[in-house]
């Protein structure tokens, strides 16, 4: 295996640049398409690198011709590209996991015919009042209108809480595919990273995530309160949901907990996610590592997925001023515990992914006292 190995990445933001953290450590050569200077770029210096889209098609074919294996750190890429060089290089995960599970609603219909529950669903024929207020009849209020496709940290929802909210719901979304779901009431929102190899599908365990305006604030992982059979539960449905899809890598999956303990998929994506970077500190193998790992086909020990100590991940999101993921990284300096990860993507602007703090502590209830001061910093920055 250590013949020059080299893999190819769409897209060099935060999630590109701590894969190419992994590859480097493997003396493996991350190659990135993206824009001059992306986050992934700047810590990686040689001259495999691509500049351009992930939606070019020719940037697509300028970096298939430059590695061994290709894979994406987001699902939005142009998997026509992806489809067309696959006979060239391997792309991990296939191509068409990604061009199904980019879509939401197409995601949502290929995992319905493999049992996997799920919120009640309805797609929009055509983005009129009565057609919603049809939909809104079939699924109840609230529902959640939702885009099929580029929605990402809740950028492609709407909560639509009365018949009285469809104009403004289609005002906001109305220039994009869209499908409606019934209200989740959930107690609690988990996540579980799952890894598909050749020949196993293995799953990190399940964690606990916090949204606030539909973005990831904070994981914790093991999930708090979470009885072990609900987490191995948890673990099984997110490997049966990736199960459906073809080829190698990292996968997150995002559930509902119910009142009554049952599991809904919330959705899932095709690449290393949000909910998995408490796995860098947290784990013997990061998601990183094991996604790098996995389409490299190198041993993945299931044991190295297992939760060493409590760990929370807490998201450093740009706010109030251009500076204030700074601040909050500069408290977390004095935090004993406490690792920094800053992307390096330059101005903040509100409601972007500036970097993430994860603590790590012997419990649970010692991690949570350890970070609350710093919660408390992002908070009032926010405000
Ligand atoms: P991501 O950044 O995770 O890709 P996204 O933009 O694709 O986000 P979703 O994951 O579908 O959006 O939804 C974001 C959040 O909105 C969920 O984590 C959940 O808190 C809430 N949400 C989504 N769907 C529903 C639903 N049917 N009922 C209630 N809440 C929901
Ligand atoms: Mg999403
Ligand atoms: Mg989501």
């Amino acid at each position: 295996m250590w013949n020059s190995p080299k893999v190819g990445i769409l897209g060099g933001g935060q999630l590109g640049r701590m894969l190419v953290e992994s590859a480097n450590r493997l003396n493996i050569q991350a190659n990135v398409l993206d824009v001059e200077n992306s986050p992934a770029k700047q810590i990686s210096f040689h001259d495999g690198h691509v500049t351009g889209s992930f939606k070019e098609p020719e940037a697509v074919r300028q970096l298939a011709k430059s590695c061994d294996v290709m894979t994406a750190e987001i699902e939005h890429v142009d998997t026509y590209a992806l489809e067309e060089v696959a006979s060239e290089v391997r792309v991990e995960p296939s191509w068409q996991a990604i061009r199904t599970i980019q879509n939401k609603f197409n995601q949502k219909e290929h995992l319905r015919k493999y049992g996997i529950p799920m919120a009640d669903h309805r797609e929009l024929v055509e983005n009129t009042p009565e057609e919603l207020a049809r939909v809104g009849e079939q699924l109840g209020y609230p529902m959640m209108l939702k885009s099929k496709t580029m929605a990402y940290d809740g950028r492609g929802n709407f909560r639509v809480n009365s018949k009285a909210d469809i104009p403004e719901a289609l005002e906001a979304l109305k220039d994009r595919p869209l499908y409606a779901e019934k209200w989740a009431y959930f107690k609690m929102e988990l996540a579980v990273m799952v890894i598909k190899t050749k020949d196993e599908v293995l799953s990190y365990p399940t964690v606990e995530t916090v949204q606030e305006d539909s973005i990831c604030k904070l994981v914790y992982a093991p999930a708090r309160n979470v009885p072990e059979a609900i987490n191995k539960e948890a673990q099984a449905l997110a490997r049966k949901a990736v199960s459906a899809f073809e080829g190698k890598g990292a996968f997150g999956v995002e559930m509902f907990l119910l009142e009554d303990n049952s599991l809904m998929l919330c959705e899932l994506a095709s690449r290393i996610h949000n909910s998995g970077h408490y796995t860098i500190e947290g784990c013997a193998l990061s998601q990183f590592d094991s996604h790098i790992r996995a389409i490299m086909d190198l041993p993945i020990p299931a044991k190295s997925l297992e939760i060493r100590q409590p760990s929370i991940m807490l998201n450093i999101i740009g706010g109030a001023t251009p500076d204030s993921h700074l601040k909050a990284a500069e408290h977390a300096l004095s935090i004993p515990n406490a690792s920094i990860h800053l992307y390096s993507k330059g101005a903040a602007k509100p409601g972007r992914k500036m970097g993430h703090i994860t603590v790590t502590a012997a419990t649970m209830h010692e991690a949570e006292t350890i970070i609350q001061p710093l919660i408390d910093v992002v908070d009032d920055m926010r405000a």
